[in-house]
């Protein structure tokens, strides 16, 4: 298939990028790069562009004669959408109108969309399952259940097939360390517990120990970032007029920010000094997936259930770069 891969320079669509060519489609990015890397997509697959220009995406979707979209640009940092929920409300909601109206002038119907376990808010059961009451707690969680909503209405009335897929805890790196998370700010536990182990931070800041969780911290589903792609991957393969899927994507294995911590410092051989402070405001106790649909329908499931493989893949890549993509040199200008 010819797919367009929006945000395709950011963390998880570059991994899915690679997947995608790996297994025989032919693939363009468009990023804004905004947050995303230039160096983290081959350079004849880069078009650097702002969904808000529709008229460009439109074209670039009859020049390259595209069947279906991976749609993965977003803005994703929750408390930045608190503060400023106007720049997440055009970027992430009108920016994907706009995507979606390219879509349909170009009749392209079918598309993989990038939503996350943020839409469901407090859970009243974990682990958590896709028919779960979606009820967000952040402007960043409602932005991407008004974009699912969209898609729904979209695909019955225009006859698409779609794929909601939500994450939970997108973690780790490319297998060869040549492909990793490098969000300027940092805020995930992950990176930030092995840039302390590289010395680029002094300490980790604990965010609560006092959760109703076994060691008193919060418990999250990590889920490997390739094992994401390869889920979009069978998504997109498997996407027809008339389906609908709104699906899980963990591996249903709850990790505390402790078990997090200690397993960086196995992996890395470093102290990683703690601090322990409040909690940090928004954060539910334990968010697990139960992503048995997924298993289902995409006949897939995570290859990563481990968290310390995940966790050494992704100190691979940072040990490699510990500049993240301003040490790629290879592929930069
Ligand atoms: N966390 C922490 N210290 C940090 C960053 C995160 O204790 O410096 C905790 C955070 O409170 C949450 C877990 O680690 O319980 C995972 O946070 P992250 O930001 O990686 O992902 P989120 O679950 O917010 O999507």
């Amino acid at each position: 298939m010819r797919v367009l891969v929006t945000g395709g320079a950011g963390y998880v669509g570059s991994h899915a990028l690679r997947i995608l060519l790996n297994n025989g489609h032919d693939a363009v990015v468009v990023d804004n790069l905004a947050f995303g890397h230039q160096a983290a997509v081959p350079p004849d697959r880069l078009i650097v562009a702002d969904l808000m220009e529709r008229e460009t995406i439109e074209s670039i979707m009859r020049r390259h004669k595209i069947d279906a979209v991976m749609h993965f640009a977003a803005f994703a940092f929750v408390g930045e959408s608190v503060t400023n929920p106007a720049k997440y409300y055009r970027n992430n909601v009108v920016g994907t109108l706009s995507l979606l109206d390219a879509m349909l002038a170009t009749d392209v119907r079918k598309i993989v969309f990038s939503s996350t376990c943020a839409t469901y808010g407090l859970p009243q059961t974990v682990p958590i399952p896709d028919d779960h009451p979606q009820a967000p707690i952040n402007p960043y969680g409602f932005t991407k259940l008004v974009i699912e909503q969209a898609l729904a209405d979209y695909a019955h009335a225009y006859d698409w097939g779609y794929a909601a897929l939500r994450y939970f805890n997108a973690s780790g790196a490319a297998d060869d360390g040549s492909l990793g998370e490098d969000h300027t700010p940092e805020t995930h536990l992950i990176p930030l517990a092995l840039q302390v182990a590289l010395g680029q931070r002094d300490h980790l800041k604990l965010f609560g120990t006092d959760y109703p969780t076994p060691d008193g911290t919060c418990i999250r589903d990590y889920i490997h970032v390739d094992d994401l792609a390869t889920a979009h991957l069978a998504a997109l393969e498997r996407l027809e007029p008339g389906v609908a899927w709104k699906l899980n994507l963990g591996t249903g294995v709850g990790v505390s920010v402790r078990e997090i911590i200690e397993t960086c410092r196995a992996v890395t051989g470093h102290a990683i000094p703690t601090i322990e402070t409040e909690r940090r405001p928004g954060d539910p106790p334990e968010l697990v997936a139960n992503s048995q649909q997924a298993f289902r329908q995409l006949d897939w499931e995570p290859r990563y259930t481990d968290i310390r493989q995940t966790i050494e893949s992704a100190w691979r890549w940072h040990h490699a770069h510990p500049n993240g993509y301003a040490d790629s040199a290879d592929r930069t200008e």
